[in-house]
C-alpha cells in the first residue's frame, strides 16, 4: 500500500478523551497507510440554527496529539471567537494575538472554518473582513499556512437538489445565508489583499463545477487544494475527467491528500467506518474500475504514479516541511490559562496533556 501523509485529521468528534483518541488513532493508521498526519482544530462550530458549539481545549487537544504522534505529526490551530463584546479593532488585535501565540506554541499553521456558511451569518464576519486583516498579515508574513474550509457543495443551497444526508443535517441554505458565490468572492478578496498567503482550501475548494475558479484559485503562488472528500467534487470531475486530468498534472505539485480523517468509535462497523474515507480517495486515484461511494458509483481515474507519490505524500510534506518545535513552557502557560475557570468535564483531559507536556 502506497504510504500517505493525512493532510485533513480531525479528533474529539464523539465524546472521546485525548487518550481515546490517541490509541484509537494509533490502531487506524496502520490500516489506512498513515505515516505522517496533520491535526486541524476546530474549536467552534455553528449549527444550522445558530447553536455554537465550544469547545476551550481544542486546541490544546491537538498539540498534545502532535507531540503523541511526534516526529510525525503536524498541527494546525482555530481561531477562538472572543465571548465577550469587543470591538472591531479589539477582535483584530485579538485575534493577531492568538495566531501569534500558536506559532510561538509550535503549531504549523491555522485551520479556518470561518468560510462555513453558518460561521459568516452567526458570528456575523466575513472571510474578507479588516478584522482578520492583520491574522492573515501575520499568516502571510510568516509563511505560516491556513487551510480554510469555504462554502459547501453547491447543491446545499437549493433543497431540491441536497442530498438527503445535507438536509437531515440542516446543511441547506436559505436566503439568510450568504450565497456560495458571496463566500468563494470573500475568499478571492482575502487573497487580493495577502497574494502571497500560504493558502489551502479543503475539499478542492468545492470547484468541481467551478473550473475557472479553480485556475483563478491557483494562479496565485502559494495557494493549494485538498481531495478531502465531500460532497463529492472528485466524482463529479471525474464526470469530465478531460478537463480535470489537465488540472491535475498542471498543478500536480500543490494537490494534497486528506481524507477528512477522524477517530472512530470501536464497535461493530469500526473497520469499515476506518477505511470508508481513506479506500475511496485510493478506488478513486489508483485504479480505473467502478466502485460505489455513499451509494454512488464511480469510476476511478488512474493518475500516474507520479502524481500520486506527489498527492500523497511530497506535496503535504513540502508545504509543512519539519514540524514546528513545540514549546512545552507556552502550552503549560496556556493550560495554567484556562484551568480555573473551566468545566469540570475537561479536567481528565487537562490532565493527560499536563502529564505529556510536564
Ligand atoms: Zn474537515
Amino acid at each position: 500500500m502506497e504510504k500517505v501523509f493525512e493532510s485533513h485529521c480531525h479528533y474529539h468528534l464523539f465524546d472521546s478523551t485525548v487518550k481515546m483518541d490517541e490509541s484509537l488513532l494509533k490502531k487506524e493508521f496502520p490500516i489506512t497507510g498513515t505515516k505522517k498526519v496533520c491535526f486541524l482544530s476546530i474549536p467552534q462550530q455553528f449549527s444550522y440554527d445558530g447553536k455554537k458549539k465550544f469547545d476551550p481545549i481544542h486546541n490544546l487537544r491537538g498539540i498534545y496529539l502532535k507531540k503523541a504522534f511526534a516526529p510525525n505529526a503536524y498541527a494546525l490551530a482555530g481561531l477562538v471567537l472572543p465571548e465577550t463584546q469587543l470591538s472591531q479593532e479589539e477582535i483584530t488585535e485579538e485575534y493577531l494575538n492568538q495566531v501569534k501565540k500558536y506559532y510561538e506554541m509550535g503549531f504549523d499553521g491555522m485551520k479556518m472554518l470561518e468560510g462555513y456558511p453558518t460561521f459568516i451569518k452567526y458570528a456575523g464576519i466575513s472571510l474578507d473582513s479588516p478584522i482578520y486583516d492583520k491574522f492573515y498579515k501575520f499568516c502571510e508574513t510568516n509563511n505560516f499556512p491556513i487551510i480554510m474550509h469555504i462554502a459547501n457543495p453547491d447543491e446545499n443551497w437549493d433543497i431540491k437538489t441536497a442530498s438527503k444526508e445535507a438536509i437531515a443535517q440542516g446543511r441547506v441554505y436559505d436566503n439568510t445565508f450568504p450565497t456560495k458565490e458571496e463566500i468563494t468572492n470573500q475568499m478571492f478578496n482575502v487573497l487580493k489583499k495577502f497574494p502571497n498567503l500560504t493558502l489551502t482550501l479543503a475539499h478542492m475548494g468545492f470547484f468541481s463545477n467551478h473550473y475557472s475558479n479553480a485556475i483563478k484559485f491557483m494562479s496565485y503562488p502559494n495557494t493549494r487544494l485538498d481531495v478531502t472528500p465531500g460532497g463529492e467534487q472528485l466524482i463529479n470531475m471525474s464526470r469530465h475527467w478531460d478537463l480535470w486530468s489537465t488540472f491535475f498534472e498542471t498543478y500536480q505539485d500543490r494537490i494534497l491528500y486528506g481524507s477528512d480523517y477522524y477517530p472512530f468509535e470501536e464497535g461493530k462497523y469500526w473497520l469499515v467506518a476506518v477505511n470508508r474515507r481513506p479506500s475511496f480517495l485510493r478506488e478513486f486515484f489508483e485504479t480505473d474500475s467502478e466502485h460505489l461511494y455513499l451509494n454512488e458509483t464511480f469510476k476511478g481515474v488512474k493518475i500516474k504514479k507520479s502524481i500520486l507519490h506527489k498527492i500523497y505524500w511530497k506535496n503535504p510534506l513540502n508545504l509543512y516541511k519539519k514540524p514546528h518545535k513545540i514549546n512545552n513552557n507556552l502550552v503549560l502557560k496556556e493550560i495554567e490559562k484556562i484551568k480555573d475557570n473551566i468545566e469540570e468535564k475537561y479536567l481528565v483531559d487537562i490532565n493527560e496533556i499536563l502529564k505529556l507536556f510536564n
